[in-house]
């Protein structure tokens, strides 16, 4: 290639390793990513960042504004607003980022396309999917009377408006989905902030979780003893058989038995799949995406990559690592585009933080390294680390989200 052809970025991975990427413009390519959470978003200004004007990047998410999740339990307890979680794709489009603001309803792999709700048809170089998580409801029932508060946003306010309408007496009862699920301390957080919020409002509520799992499945010391002084009544390996929303009734299975129990507010968290447009464009293999984590393209169809929520592996189903999914995802991309293998032994982060009141915190991470006998990311000797609920740690987690925030959409 001579040097007229080229100019030479340097573009520096999660993994810390450099690389120069050499930029053609007669092979202007077009990426296309679906969903502009924590991974898509992430993934599209990285690659913009690191790749520049050699390609095109469009993100299609079907919201205008991206409300987060991370900090949504805070909703319910008066500490956030949630206008405060919510971001505009306004620091993305100045890098150069197409935002389409429509829903994906189909594609066509074969020839690369994407076929929108707007009746747009999108051609594509390389799709990246990043659409989060859909639920496998036990049954169907109205989500505006038993919501499950798990995708952030209107949701979140209508558990809120219910917690606040609970008065002496009353039942709050929440269920843990069966793992793998979207953010897995997050449950276990939410029974904590709003067991403490009653307490402190001095409304004398039963608070009843029924967890799928047949333990707490992450700090186990740190949630366990907050369940025990704000005495929540907590049930393990209970299968949600039911729901009724008119007799706001749970029915569900526990070693064996059969049971029901009535609640004044009812918050199901149901089990979890991939968003739709992994199981549309066919890149599923039962409830998720299998990828190679090494790039993240799926180990289905080629061109086609999954990061976040909606990909398989051993990771967990979180923000932060969905950030660090996205840039190692941009990097093999880029890399791919100019004819370099990809980088080999990429490492990920995940961090939560975890309020278990309005005041204390407590923290959980792990590091991952790419195994390439499995092709999967293996956990670190050494971890998972984490700490128990203190103030400091409460403090901490909003320096933490902000910087995430701001590295995501800023
Ligand atoms: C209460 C709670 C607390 C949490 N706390 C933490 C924490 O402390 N740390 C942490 O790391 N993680 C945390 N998480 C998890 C974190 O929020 C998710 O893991 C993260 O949002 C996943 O990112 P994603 O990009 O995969 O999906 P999302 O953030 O859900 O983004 C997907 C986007 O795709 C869009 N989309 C979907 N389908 C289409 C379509 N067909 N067309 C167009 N757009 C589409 C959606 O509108 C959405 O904007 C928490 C979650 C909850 C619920």
């Amino acid at each position: 290639m001579k040097r007229r052809d080229f100019l030479k970025i340097t573009a520096i991975t999660t993994a810390g390793s450099m690389i120069p990427i050499s930029l053609k413009a007669a092979q202007k390519a077009h990426i296309v990513i679906i969903g502009g959470g924590f991974s898509g978003a992430t993934c599209a200004k990285y690659l913009k960042l690191w790749g520049g004007r050699s390609i095109d990047v469009t993100i299609i998410e079907k919201n205008p504004l991206y409300t987060s999740p991370i900090l949504s339990n805070l909703v319910l307890n008066n500490i956030k607003n949630i206008n405060s979680l919510k971001f505009s794709y306004t620091g993305l489009i100045n890098y150069g980022i197409k935002i389409l603001n429509t829903t994906a309803i189909n594609f066509d792999t074969d020839k690369r396309v994407i076929y929108t709700e707007n009746g747009k048809k999108i051609r594509y170089d390389k799709l990246v999917l990043a659409p989060g998580i859909d639920f496998k409801f036990p049954n169907k029932y109205d989500i505006n009377k038993i919501p499950h508060a798990w995708i952030a946003g209107k949701q979140t306010l209508i558990l809120k408006k219910q917690i606040d309408s609970l008065r002496d007496g009353d039942t709050f009862i929440m269920s843990i989905p069966k793992k793998p699920y979207r953010c897995p301390p997050g449950p276990y957080e939410r029974a904590c902030v709003v067991a403490d919020y009653l307490r402190k409002k001095r409304v004398k509520v039963n608070v009843v979780v029924m967890d799928e799992n047949q333990d707490i499945i992450v700090e186990k010391k740190a949630f366990g003893s907050k369940f025990k002084e704000y005495g929540i009544d907590y049930r393990p390996s209970c299968k949600i058989i039911n729901v009724d929303d008119n007799k706001m009734e749970v029915t569900y299975s526990q070693f064996g038995y059969m049971e029901s129990i009535k609640g004044n507010v009812i918050n199901i968290i149901p089990n979890q799949k991939a968003a739709k447009p992994i199981f549309l464009a066919g890149v599923n293999d039962g409830d998720f995406a299998p990828v190679d984590t090494k790039s993240y393209e799926s180990l289905i169809k080629k061109d086609i990559y999954i990061i976040g929520d909606s990909h398989k592996s051993s990771q967990p189903k979180a923000g932060h690592i969905g950030n660090g999914e996205g840039k190692i995802c941009a990097d093999a991309i880029l890399r791919n585009l100019n004819g370099y293998p990809v980088f080999d032994n990429p490492k990920t982060n995940s961090a939560c933080y975890s309020p278990v009141s309005d005041n204390e915190a407590t923290w959980l991470t792990a590091i991952y390294r790419y195994d390439p006998t499995t092709k999967d990311m293996k956990i670190i000797k050494g971890y998972p680390k984490s700490g128990m609920p203190s103030k400091k740690n409460f403090v901490d987690m909003f320096y933490w989200a902000g910087n995430l925030f701001s590295d995501t959409f800023s």
